[in-house]
């Protein structure tokens, strides 16, 4: 299912490791009724250490394909975190430069990790978030627009196209066409949207679903809640079936739970996710409800989250 990197054989570039992920079952989380199942994708064990080298993958070897990354062009975006690790990663496969442009205050695993693999960073005010590194990102690509390819992550379909052409295929035949249910946080919206259109064309009566934080300040790093942030262009509620928003403090406390109990150490996202797969499951009969874990709590550490 992965998309060979060009101009690497198979196997030869770590570009070639992203995708094809485990799918885990989760059974020991929450009591659900005996005929409801919950699997969860291993996202962190992308190489770049997050489901965002899937969008990231595809938006970068399209611009080499088509030639917007020629001529000394660097690779220049907005992210907090995941997907800026995953543009590093793959500019460094390639040799192709990367800035990253983020707030001041992402944390330290994120700002080394990044700078480790060679790419530079440019500081957006913390105070405006997610939403300040994306309007500087379009302020640096108006001001010296010959100098970066802007893969633009919130804008561009080939982001949900990542996930249409694989996490969707890997999650039906994972689980043998069986899936009834599906759940992702929604950051950029590229999951959701692009699983869900791959899941309703294998099988319309297929539900899915995107899990929002609560609350407009909360602490699930990478979602977004869309009522008070800058809509992604790619987000578009009529492709999939409902919004399940989930509390910063539910999340928190789930995750804690898939460490303790399941031996998953995953990062906030993920404990979101999984509430919203739990919650969902207490309402069924049965069913195969299969939900997203983005990146790991590794990421996370320096955050006081862990004591
Ligand atoms: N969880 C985490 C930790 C993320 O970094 C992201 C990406 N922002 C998401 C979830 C959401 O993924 P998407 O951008 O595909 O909606």
């Amino acid at each position: 299912m992965s998309e060979p990197a060009t101009g690497y054989v198979s196997g030869g570039s770590v570009i070639d490791l992203i995708g094809n992920t485990p799918l885990l079952k989760l059974e020991k989380i929450a009591d659900i009724p005996p005929d409801v199942e919950i699997y969860a994708k291993a996202e962190w064990l992308n190489p770049g250490g997050s489901v965002k080298d899937r969008a990231a993958r595809k938006m970068v070897l399209e611009a080499v394909r088509n030639g917007e990354l020629k001529g000394g062009r660097s690779i220049m975006d907005s992210s907090s975190g995941n997907t800026a690790i995953a543009y590093a990663m793959i500019g460094a496969a390639l040799g192709i430069g990367v800035t990253i442009v983020a707030p001041e205050n992402i944390n330290t695993e994120r700002k080394k990790t990044i700078e480790a693999f060679g790419a530079g960073i440019v500081y957006s005010d913390p105070i405006e978030g997610s939403d300040g590194a994306i309007l500087l990102a379009r302020e640096l690509k108006k001001r010296d627009s010959d100098k970066y390819f802007m893969p633009d992550q919130y804008n561009n379909p080939l982001n949900p196209l990542a996930h249409y052409e694989t996490t969707g295929p890997e999650i039906w035949e994972q689980t043998g066409g069986r899936v009834t249910h599906f759940i992702a946080g929604a950051g950029t919206g590229g999951t959701i949207m692009g699983v869900s259109r791959r899941l309703k064309e294998l099988n319309p009566r297929i539900r899915t679903f995107a899990a929002q934080p609560a609350e407009a300040i909360h602490g699930l790093e990478g979602l977004k809640h869309m009522e008070t942030s800058i809509v992604p262009g790619i987000y578009d509620p009529a492709g999939f079936d409902e919004t399940i928003f989930v509390s910063t403090e539910d999340a928190y406390a789930m995750m804690e739970s898939m460490v303790r109990r399941e031996g998953l150490f995953v990062g906030h996202s993920g404990g979101a996710a999984v509430c919203a797969a739990v919650g969902k499951a207490q309402t069924l009969e049965s069913g195969v409800i299969v939900t997203v874990l983005p990146d790991s709590g590794m990421r996370y550490l320096s955050e006081k989250l862990w004591w």
